[in-house]
This record gives C-alpha cells, sequence and structure tokens, in this order.
C-alpha cells in the first residue's frame, strides 16, 4: 500500500460543481429509477452537458444508457470482456470480439447487439459508434452522440494507448464530455518503454532457463497473457498456456490474430518439458495448479509493478512494468487529443482529474462509495 502521505486530497471545484453522493432508497433525482445501492451524480454547473452517474457502471440519464453496467440491465454496452465491465444484459451491445471472447457467458438471445467498430448504431434518443480501445480483443470505446442537443459524448472503457501487437489500435475519438478510465491515473505511474522492459524479461527469463530453472510468467488471462504469448513467440521461446488463458488464445485466432509461433495448453497433467516457459494467470488456481513443481521462478507483467511498490502484496522473482493500460502521461495526452470540453475520470485515482484541473479542464473523479480511495482497478478480472 502507497503510505498515506503520498495519497493526494481530490479536490473539487465547489464554485463550479455540484456533487451529490445519494444512498438508493430516497433517490428521487429527475424521475431516476431507484434502483441503485449508491450513486455518484455530478453535474458540471453552466455547462450544457449530459449527467453522469457512476453506480456499479456509468449511466447517462438523459440517454437512458449503461455503459459497463455490472448489473443486469435491458439494454448495456460492454466495452470489453473484463469481467468488471460485464453483466449478463438483455440486449448487450459490443463488438464481435467481445461477443466470441463472451460466448459461453452471455446467454444466446436474439437481442444482442453486435457491432462492427465505426458502424453507428442509431436509436431514437442517440447514434452510438464504437471505437477501437487497444486493451484487448474486441475492446471499444463508446462514442454517444445526443440527437437533442448534438452533445458528443465519449466513453472510453479501459485503454491502451501504445501500439500492441494483437489488439486493434487505440483510436482517438473526438467529444465533448469525456468519460474515461483512471486505473494509472498518478504520475508515479508513468512505464518505460515496452521494448525495454520485454527485452529484461527475456533476459532474464533466459537466465533462469539456463541454470534448469522453470519459469512461471503471470499475467491476467485475457489479453496480458496474450500478448506476452505473442512476445515469447516472436523471440524463439517454447511456450506452455495454462487451459484457460489457451482457450483465450484459441478464440484469439478465431478472431484472425495470429501468432508467431506454436504453443500448447498445460493443465495439472501436462509434464513439465525442459527449457518451457509457462503463461499462467496469477491467483491461487496456478499456485494450486503447480503444486510442489521443483525449481519454479515467477515473473509478473503488471503495471503496478513500479518501484516495487504493489498495492496488493504480491511479488514474484521478478516484477516489471507492462500493462495492457494507459500510463499516466498516456491518460492526460489523450484528454489533449480528444478536446473534451468537460472530462470525468472513474475507475482509478482521483488525482488524474485534480491534474486535468491544474491544466485547464474541467474534470471530476466519480468515485464509487465503498470503494478504497487506494483501490486502482483490475481487482476482479475475468
Ligand atoms: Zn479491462
Amino acid at each position: 500500500m502507497l503510505p498515506a502521505s503520498d495519497i493526494l486530497e481530490p479536490v473539487y471545484l465547489d464554485a463550479t460543481l455540484t456533487t451529490e453522493n445519494t444512498e438508493s432508497a430516497e433517490i428521487d433525482w429527475k424521475g431516476f429509477p431507484s434502483v441503485f445501492s449508491v450513486a455518484s451524480v455530478v453535474k458540471i454547473s453552466g455547462a450544457a452537458c449530459v449527467e453522469v452517474v457512476f453506480s456499479r457502471g456509468v449511466y447517462l440519464p438523459e440517454l437512458d444508457l449503461w455503459l459497463d453496467s455490472l448489473r443486469r440491465r435491458d439494454m448495456g454496452v460492454i466495452s470489453h470482456a473484463h469481467s468488471d465491465h460485464t453483466a449478463r444484459h438483455h440486449r448487450a451491445v459490443l463488438t464481435p470480439g467481445t461477443r466470441l471472447l463472451l460466448s459461453d457467458y452471455l446467454p444466446d438471445r436474439a437481442g444482442h447487439v453486435t457491432l462492427e467498430f465505426h458502424e453507428p448504431l442509431e436509436t431514437e434518443r442517440y447514434t452510438m459508434t464504437l471505437y477501437p480501445a487497444g486493451h484487448c480483443l474486441g475492446s471499444a470505446q463508446a462514442l454517444v452522440v445526443s440527437k437533442a442537443t448534438g452533445e458528443r459524448v465519449l466513453y472510453t472503457g479501459d485503454f491502451k494507448a501504445r501500439a500492441s501487437c494483437i489488439n486493434e489500435p487505440l483510436e482517438p475519438a473526438p467529444c465533448d464530455t469525456l468519460v474515461m478510465e483512471a486505473t494509472y491515473g498518478r504520475p508515479e505511474y508513468t512505464f518505460p518503454p515496452e521494448e525495454q522492459v520485454l527485452a529484461t524479461a527475456c533476459r532474464t527469463l533466459e537466465g533462469w532457463l539456463s541454470k534448469g530453472e522453470r519459469p512461471v510468467v503471470l499475467g491476467w488471462r485475457l489479453g496480458k497473457s496474450q500478448e506476452i504469448l505473442h512476445h515469447l513467440l516472436s523471440q524463439g521461446f517454447e511456450v506452455a498456456v495454462e487451459e484457460s488463458a489457451h482457450r483465450i488464445a484459441q478464440r484469439y485466432q478465431q478472431a484472425g490474430v495470429r501468432f508467431p509461433g506454436a504453443f500448447v495448453p498445460f493443465d495439472a497433467h501436462s509434464p513439465w518439458r525442459e527449457g518451457q516457459v509457462l503463461i499462467a494467470p496469477p491467483g491461487a488456481k496456478t499456485r494450486n495448479l503447480l503444486g510442489k513443481t521443483k525449481g519454479l521462478r515467477f515473473m509478473e507483467l503488471t503495471g503496478w509493478a513500479l518501484n516495487g511498490r504493489r498495492p496488493w502484496g504480491r511479488r514474484g522473482d521478478a516484477d516489471l512494468p507492462f500493462s495492457d493500460h494507459a500510463d499516466f502521461n498516456e491518460l492526460v495526452e489523450y484528454v489533449a487529443r480528444v478536446k473534451p470540453k468537460q472530462v470525468y475520470t472513474v475507475n482509478g485515482f482521483p488525482e488524474l482529474a485534480a491534474h486535468l484541473r491544474s491544466l485547464g479542464y474541467p474534470a471530476v473523479h466519480l468515485n464509487a462509495k465503498g470503494q478504497p480511495d487506494d483501490a486502482g482497478t483490475q481487482m476482479r478480472m475475468m
């Protein structure tokens, strides 16, 4: 955990913002349905902008639109297939890549709307278009244009700004109102160039293998594992992939992603082959899978691995900073690229909004009640 002295207090512009934190049962705000246990409702006064509600998902009341709701809705956009962005909506709006990844999770109803990138969805109140977010297969930003006012609202979901070997590249979409993730929204989360990190990772793995050790590279099973897989195969490593991450890699292949080499699944019955690197998700399941295997060395590739400080105290033999999210500078640069009139940040640190205000953007962090200030996100990934 970061020391308390390192945590900046969120600063709100009292003169121009009104903020309500409301408990569910009493909520009666513009006829808003009283279904929320907690809601953060923030309106930037004086600006002709939509209201934005953050309550286990993002809600735009004027447009009656849910984005990444964690509760089942009649209709909801799913920006990507990580489990901290999904629910079994009756009518999900999502890309073909996300649909493919969620094919075992979403009920197979006719009502789902599969939208290609750049293909507009027309409704009575808005036009919605999805743009690549560069975060994992199928990950999308949603640009929603109100038919009543013409206002353009961009919801980023999780995004990665750096070019990825397996994802569609992030595509900035100019907007009036930006609702963006703030996962690495503190200045200390500035990542080194990926080539440097990956070169260090490969040298370290080669060193371990040369001593007859058994390297395990830990990465979340959707997105990170497949990026790591692509890099290790391109460097000539022999790679096995834990079953669930392997199944997802096969979905990537179904979607047309080509990996530069062969790879095999690894389960409890797989013998460990000499010279092999295993890619597996962090957590108890992998620990159980490996049991008492001798000579294991663990490497974790994660954006939290800066300066040896980790929010949940897990440490591998080598922790290297590598992420499928934008770092602090890339978050700030993205705001400059899409030129919003107002910004809301969600899912991460409030310091990003404070920094954006210092740059002249009306920006506020929507913090879910009960979410610790130091939460970051990514705690419940699939
Ligand atoms: Zn994600």
